[in-house]
C-alpha cells in the first residue's frame, strides 16, 4: 500500500461538498496567505519536486476543480515546475487543463473591507489574509466522523496499485469523464481479458517490435441484448477517449522486443509491477508461449531487461500515451515450448525434445550438480 504526500488531501477532497480550486504552497513559503483568496490553500508536506505524478493527477479525481502549484518561495523552484509540468502536459495533451504551475509574485490581495478602494484608514492596502490548511492536518469534518457527505461518484484511488497504473487511470478517467475507470492493483488480471494481435503493437512513431504474429485473440465483442431488455445508453469506451493529443507525448512505459526469448519467465517475476505475462497455449506435447506486455503497468523500470538470463531482451522505443488509454496487452515474443515429462517445466522447443535442458544435462552428468553454462533455472 502506497499513501504518498496528498493522500490526505486526496480524503479531505472527497467530504467537500463544493470542488475547490486548490493552490499548493511549499511547505516553507513564508506567507501563502497572500493571494487570490477565490483558492482554498492547502500548505504542502513535501517540496513540489516529490510530489507524486499520480497523486497530483488523481486530486483531479476525487474533487478538485483545478489544481494550481504555486512556486514562489519554494526552494528549488526548477526542479519542482520540471516535475509538475511532466504530468501537467499530459493532461494537456488530454485535453484537461485543470492542473497548473504558476511562479513569480503572488497574487495581489483582494481589497480589504476599510473602504471601496481597499485602503485602510491611513490609507494603506489592507491585508485580509486567507486561510491556508495544513496538508499534514487537515480538517475532518462532523460528518466524515459518521460516514456522511461522502460523494461516492468521486471514488479513492486504489491504494494497492502501482504509482503508473493509478497515473495511467487517472489519466484515461479524466480524458474521458463518465467512463468508470480504477486502477487495478493487479495489471496482469487483465492481460487476458484484451489482448492486442502482436502486429498491431507499436504505434506509428515507436520502433517495432520483433515478436512474431498470431499471439492471442482481440478482445470480444459484445453480445447483442436479450429481448425485451433495453440496451443500455452507449457510454464511451477508454479506447474512445482522445487520442490525438496524446499520439505525440512519450509515456514512461518501454516497448520491448525479445527475439531468441526461451519463455524462462525471469522477466515475468522480476517486473515490479506485474506488466509481464507468460501464457501458454495448447496442452499437447507442444505449446505456443506467448510473453505479453501490459503498457498502461510499465513505468520503465527495464528490471526486466536487466534480469533476462538469455540477454535477449531490449528496449525497442517508448509506448505513447494514446497506447496506454486501454488495457490492451502486446505481445512481446511467442516460442514452441514443450512441457519437460521430468520435472514439469515449460522449455523452448524445436524438435521435440521430451527433457528440459537442465534434466537432459542432469541425465548425461548424474554426478554434476551444476547448471550447463548460460542456463537459467527454470521456472514454472
Ligand atoms: S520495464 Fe520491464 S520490469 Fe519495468 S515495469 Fe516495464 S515491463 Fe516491468
Ligand atoms: S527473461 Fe528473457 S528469455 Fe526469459 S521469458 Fe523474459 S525475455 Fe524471454
Amino acid at each position: 500500500m502506497t499513501s504518498g504526500p496528498l493522500h490526505a488531501l486526496q480524503v479531505w477532497l472527497r467530504h467537500e461538498p463544493e470542488e475547490p480550486d486548490l493552490e499548493l504552497v511549499c511547505a516553507e513559503h513564508p506567507d501563502p496567505s497572500r493571494g487570490d483568496r477565490a483558492r482554498t490553500v492547502v500548505r504542502l508536506t513535501v517540496c513540489a519536486s516529490q510530489l507524486p505524478w499520480h497523486e497530483l493527477a488523481e486530486l483531479l479525481l476525487v474533487g478538485a476543480r483545478t489544481v494550481t502549484v504555486r512556486l514562489d518561495g519554494c526552494a528549488d523552484p526548477d526542479a519542482s515546475a520540471q516535475n509538475v509540468e511532466a504530468v501537467a502536459r499530459v493532461l494537456h495533451a488530454a485535453g484537461v487543463d485543470r492542473l497548473r504551475v504558476e511562479g513569480g509574485e503572488p497574487a495581489a490581495d483582494a481589497p480589504g473591507q476599510a473602504d471601496k478602494k481597499g485602503r485602510g484608514l491611513r490609507g494603506r492596502r489592507v491585508h485580509r489574509p486567507r486561510p491556508v490548511l495544513d496538508g499534514a492536518h487537515l480538517p475532518v469534518p462532523r460528518r466524515r466522523l459518521l460516514g456522511l457527505g461522502v460523494d461516492v461518484s468521486r471514488a479513492l484511488p486504489d491504494m494497492h496499485a502501482a504509482p503508473q497504473v493509478r497515473l495511467t487511470a487517472a489519466v484515461r478517467a479524466l480524458a474521458a469523464p463518465g467512463v468508470a475507470v480504477a486502477a487495478s492493483a493487479d495489471p496482469a488480471a487483465t492481460a487476458t481479458a484484451a489482448t492486442t494481435p502482436i502486429s498491431t503493437a507499436p504505434t506509428s512513431t515507436a520502433p517495432t517490435s520483433t515478436a512474431s504474429a498470431g499471439a492471442a485473440p482481440g478482445p470480444a465483442a459484445p453480445g447483442p441484448a436479450a429481448p425485451g431488455v433495453a440496451a443500455p445508453a452507449e457510454a464511451p469506451t477508454p479506447a474512445q477517449a482522445p487520442r490525438d493529443g496524446l499520439d505525440d507525448v512519450n509515456s514512461p512505459a518501454v516497448v520491448l522486443s525479445a527475439p531468441g526469448c526461451t519463455a524462462c519467465g525471469v522477466c515475468v517475476q522480476a517486473c515490479p509491477t506485474q506488466a509481464l505475462t507468460l501464457q501458454h497455449n495448447g496442452g499437447g506435447a507442444v505449446a505456443i508461449s506467448t510473453l505479453l506486455q501490459s503498457p498502461s503497468a510499465c513505468d520503465g523500470c527495464q528490471r526486466c531487461v536487466e534480469l533476462c538470463p538469455a540477454d535477449v531482451l531490449s528496449v525497442a522505443g517508448q509506448w505513447r500515451w494514446s497506447d496506454l488509454l486501454t488495457d490492451s496487452t502486446r505481445g512481446v515474443a511467442t516460442v514452441s515450448t514443450a512441457t519437460c515429462t521430468r520435472c514439469g517445466t515449460q522449455f523452448p522447443t524445436t524438435s521435440g525434445e521430451r527433457w528440459c535442458q537442465v534434466c537432459s544435462y542432469r541425465r548425461k552428468n548424474p554426478f554434476g550438480s551444476a547448471l550447463p553454462p548460460g542456463v537459467a533455472v527454470p521456472t514454472r
